[in-house]
């Protein structure tokens, strides 16, 4: 494909409520929304770093920065682009994976539409509808928490997943046990303990969750190994899944047993059909994470959540479970727990302008005229 216009649109969301996690909190979703034409179609994709370094080095501002200096421009000097010539570009030059998810998506939309499909199919997979389960954040007290899942519940998410760290882990545990009984549950530490903590989070065990995730450090494949091999609830990792060549590495020390894919954090959904493939190969079922992104970054993950080695719910919720608005038509929906992707082409869903307009930080078209 040839690429006649790109366009750059910096929105910011408030969220329902604060999103706070072991590494700090945030009250705004800041995304880049990625318009990308070739041949009368547009494309979308997302860039959704969180503000402030609050998952990894990736902010706002820095991928908007990557965007505009060197990858817009590099892809727009490519003449013929496709999704591997630009796959190809991105690992050389980007060095944020977030950037080169918005811009790899972007093509994905555009090339399914093409050939008269929906992404899913383009990725090859079967429709089929995709559980979503609700993920909370870290409260002030208990019965913060416990309100907090009980307004979200209703939407009948298929599990819970909290947000645990050091101090905030048996005792929220044990209340969401007595208040909720035996629902699917799971816990997510964004790396925030250590290998001296192995003795305490065995303690974990007890409340028979489906999985930990991240409890260490992102490079700590080996203090993982030995928590897995203390503990039965099975490790799945997620800041440490950057590549293939780590997860693969991971698979082998035996750091792990389930494996979570955000696009976002491998730059894109080739990279994340190749995590999938690996890990369907090696006998690890994965499941699709969020940042949580906005609308279009959230339904391209329902998409690829479609890949039949995605065996657990994904972290993608309703549009309004975070987002005071959202950016697309129709908005994401959970049903029963259950989100079906709209009938149509590529993404299925569409950026709306006038949604997107209140939310506008800064706009930049390319080429610069
Ligand atoms: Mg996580």
């Amino acid at each position: 494909m040839t690429i006649e216009r790109i366009t750059l649109t910096h929105v910011r969301v408030p969220l329902v409520e604060p999103f706070r996690i072991s590494n700090g909190s945030v009250s705004e979703k800041d995304g880049i929304i990625i318009g990308v034409t070739s041949g009368g179609l547009t494309g979308y994709g997302e860039a959704s770093p969180m503000s402030g370094g609050f998952y990894s080095d990736d902010t706002p501002e820095s991928v908007w920065a990557m965007l505009v200096a060197e990858l817009v421009p590099a892809l727009l000097g490519m003449g013929d682009v496709s999704i591997d010539s630009a796959n190809h570009m991105l690992d050389a030059r980007s060095r944020s994976p977030f950037a080169s998810a918005g811009i790899e998506t972007a093509l994905w939309d555009i090339e399914s539409q093409k050939n008269g499909r929906p992404l899913y199919a383009e990725l090859g997979a079967v429709r089929r509808p995709v559980e979503s389960g609700l993920a909370v954040g870290i409260y002030p007290a208990i019965p913060d928490l416990l309100a907090a899942i009980e307004r979200f519940m209703v939407e009948g998410y298929k599990r819970l997943k909290i947000k645990i760290q050091p101090g905030w882990d048996v005792e929220p545990l044990t209340h969401v046990r007595r208040v909720f009984g035996d629902i699917p549950l799971m816990v997510d530490a964004n790396c925030a303990y250590s290998r001296n903590d192995i003795g305490h989070l065995k303690r974990l065990d007890e409340f028979g969750m489906m999985m930990i995730e991240q409890p260490l450090h992102k490079d700590d494949l080996e203090g993982h190994a030995a928590l897995q091999a203390a503990m039965a609830t099975p490790i799945c990792l997620d800041e440490s899944a950057n590549n293939c060549a780590t997860v693969r590495e991971a698979i082998r020390m035996k750091s792990c047993k389930i494996v979570n894919i955000k696009i976002q954090r491998v730059g894109g959904l080739q990279h994340a059909k190749a995590m999938h493939d690996l890990c369907a190969d090696a006998g690890i079922p994965v499941w699709a994470g969020t940042m949580p992104e906005l609308g279009i970054g959230g339904i391209q993950t329902a998409h690829l959540a479609m890949l039949p080695n995605f065996l657990y719910p994904t972290d993608v919720e309703s549009s309004q479970r975070w987002f005071t608005g959202d950016i697309i038509r129709p908005l994401i929906e959970v049903r029963s727990g259950m989100i079906e992707i709209a009938e149509g082409l590529g993404n299925c869903h569409l950026v709306d302008a006038a949604a997107m307009q209140p939310f506008k930080v800064q706009e930049m078209v390319f080429p610069c005229l």
